[in-house]
């Protein structure tokens, strides 16, 4: 089985309930599958499908804060 580089893709979560950062996820290439994926840990197969992962070359990005969630009137 080749190794196929995962699809990166740029979202937004919130921490804290109110730290909004920007992060970084990584998909299986075949099923799309969220991998659970960091500099210090990635897995070499997709869990879901099985397709072998290959992560070298793969730019990790850190968090990176982008604002903050706007407080709820009460
Ligand atoms: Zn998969």
């Amino acid at each position: 089985m080749i190794a196929m580089k995962p699809v990166s893709k740029t979202g937004i979560v919130i921490r804290y309930n109110f730290v909004k950062l920007e992060h970084e996820y990584h998909y299986c290439p075949v099923c799309g599958g969220a991998l659970n994926a960091g500099p210090d840990y990635y897995p070499d197969f997709c869990e879901k499908c099985g397709q072998a992962l290959d992560f070298s070359g793969t730019e990790w990005k850190e968090d990176r804060q982008i604002g903050f969630v706007e407080p709820e009137a009460v």
